[in-house]
Formats: C-alpha cells, structure tokens, sequence
C-alpha cells in the first residue's frame, strides 16, 4: 500500500480508543486492553472471501455488516459478551467510496452491539475480510458444544432456511418481488447474532452452536463433541411467513437442514431446567422453538411425525464467480 492509502485507510478507521476495557485502541504497534476481573475471553475468527461468503460487488455497507455479525455470532453461541475486535483487511486498491461504505457497516454493527474495533492489518489483494472477535463469559458459564446429555431437548432460535433461501435469490435462482428481496437480503446481510439469547441460556442450556453451515452440520457437530446422537422432528422446524411463501415444503427442509447462513443458535436444555425456557418464551424473552432431543448413540436423525425420514446433506452452497 502507498503511504496515501494508508491515511485514507486510518481516516475511515481510526475513531479512537474503544471503551469498555481498551486502555489504547488504533495507532501503536499493539492495542493493550484489560481483560474484565472474574470472566474469561472467549475469542473467535472467522474470514469472508469475496464470492465465496459474500458477492464481490455487493454494497460494501452490507459486506462491513455482514462482516462483523456474522463474526459476533460465534460469541452468542458461547454465551460471550462481545468486547472488541480487529480486522484484517484486503483489497484490490483503496477506494474511498468503498471504505466509505464498508467501514460505515462495520461501525453500525459494532455500535449496535459495543464491540470496538482496537487494530488490524490492511493489504492489497482480492478482497478478503478476516475479523477476531473477543468477548467475555463467566469463568464456567460458557456455552459447549460438549454438553449435551441423553435426554436434552433440542431447540432453536428464530427461524431456519431463510439463509439458504437468501443464498438462491442472490444467485439468481429464484424471481422475486420487492418486498421479499428486501426481507431475504436483510437476513442475509444483516442476520442478528443472538448475543442476548445466549446471554440467557447461560446456565439453562447445556450445549450450544451457532447455525451457519445447516441445522445438521451444525447440531451434527454437539453429537460429536458431547459423543451423543440427535433426533429431530421436521415438522416443528420453524420457518418465516416469506419462505413458507417462497417454496414447498421439500425445499424449505432442505434448506434449514443443509443450507446455512442462518445464524440462529442451536441449543440443548436439560428436562429439569425446561420450564426455565418456556417461562422465558411466554414472557417474550425468547423466541425459540424446540425440534427434537439428544438420544444415546450418534450422528443426528430427522423424522416426520416420529416415522424415519431419509434426509441427503446437500451441504453449504458456496458463490461462484460472477454472481452479483
Ligand atoms: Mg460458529
């Protein structure tokens, strides 16, 4: 990068020491911050690729979005507060519009959710972001993927499948109207980590996950880690008023089982503590449906109407060139 690039860069980025801990943000060789007393970090990375998590000549305020939710999503899933961040940036040439744009995204969602951007990296390159993410947890009060216990019911936040569905439109797969482009390009853009959800879970839920590669993949991934297996019903999967009307019923299961970008969490409640959740869903604290329950063996199993249902794993769809 010329020396010009980097003060058109440090003018978009640098807006002063973070809050919350950061004792010196942006500007010396290290950011230098003060772990809260009595928490643990709980630290995550997570790199976008331009056309492969993202396409390349999106609005680059909702690359910076998509950017820093989808990063923030891995501190719900733990429980974690976020904290702060860096970033690590790569771009074709610097472009004031671009970093405009992008870094207006990146500000919104790390306002939003108090997480200060404390240092990075920039160089040229095809466009990639990596971020890392800290946040912080009670000593003990993660949420693993290794707890989960025989017997656990299983839930999930929100809705599933409107990833996946976001993913087809973008690709062109789908015709749509104006309102529905808008509701699927926010879910993909804009998805919400569901920080304060996995605030509450915390000693409620055993285990947790983020959803981003399909409820499978990822439910698939607390079998493992805990050594147990899953059952889940797909007729309590939920799913958004816009999918129901986007596809038939085939499609959405296959999207919310095996699409991805959904960025719920996944999670499993001891029986014992079940009233603790549907007291928090009747009072509107949470929004969360259960779908099935760990059983003792491996892997995760779907059934409709408790009769076996063969499901094929068409995994995560990635974005080939071109696409717009
Ligand atoms: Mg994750």
């Amino acid at each position: 990068m010329a020396s010009g690039e980097f003060e058109l860069i440090r003018h978009y980025f640098c807006r002063g020491p973070g809050a919350f801990g950061a004792a010196l943000g942006i500007g010396d060789d290290c950011a230098l911050v003060e772990a809260p007393s009595a928490k643990q970090l709980a630290v995550s990375m997570d790199t976008l690729v331009a056309d492969v998590h993202f396409p390349k000549n999106a609005d680059p305020e909702l690359i910076g979005e998509r950017a820093l939710r989808v990063n923030l999503s891995d501190l719900a899933a733990m429980g974690a507060s976020p904290l702060w961040f860096t970033l690590g940036l790569t771009i074709p040439k610097a472009e004031s519009q671009w970093l405009q744009g992008f870094s207006t995204g990146l500000f919104n969602v790390a306002g939003e959710y108090d997480c200060a951007l404390i240092g990075g990296d920039t160089t040229r390159g095809p466009l990639t972001i990596s971020i890392q993410v800290h946040g912080a947890v009670a000593v003990k009060n993660a949420l693993l993927r290794s707890n989960a216990r025989v017997g656990d019911i299983v839930f999930v936040t929100g809705e599933l499948g409107d990833g996946a569905a976001a993913v087809a439109i973008i690709k062109q797969e789908f015709e749509v109207g104006k309102s529905a482009f808008d509701y699927f390009m926010q879910r993909f853009y804009r998805p919400q980590p569901r920080i304060r959800e996995g605030r509450l879970l915390c000693g409620i839920a055993r285990a947790a996950i983020d959803i981003s590669d399909g409820l499978l993949a990822d439910l698939g991934h607390i079998c493992e880690a805990s050594g147990v297996g899953a059952v889940v019903q797909v007729e309590q999967l939920p799913f958004s008023e816009p999918l129901e009307k986007l596809v038939d019923r085939q499609r959405r299961l296959d999207w919310a089982l095996a699409g991805g970008d959904d960025y719920q969490l996944c999670f499993t409640v001891p029986p014992a503590k079940l009233n603790q959740i549907e007291t928090l869903i009747d009072q509107g604290k949470l929004n969360a449906s259960a779908i099935g329950e760990i059983v003792p063996g491996s892997g995760v199993r779907c059934q409709h109407e408790d009769q076996p249902l063969a499901v094929t794993r068409t995994g995560y769809q990635h974005f080939v060139n071109g696409t717009t």
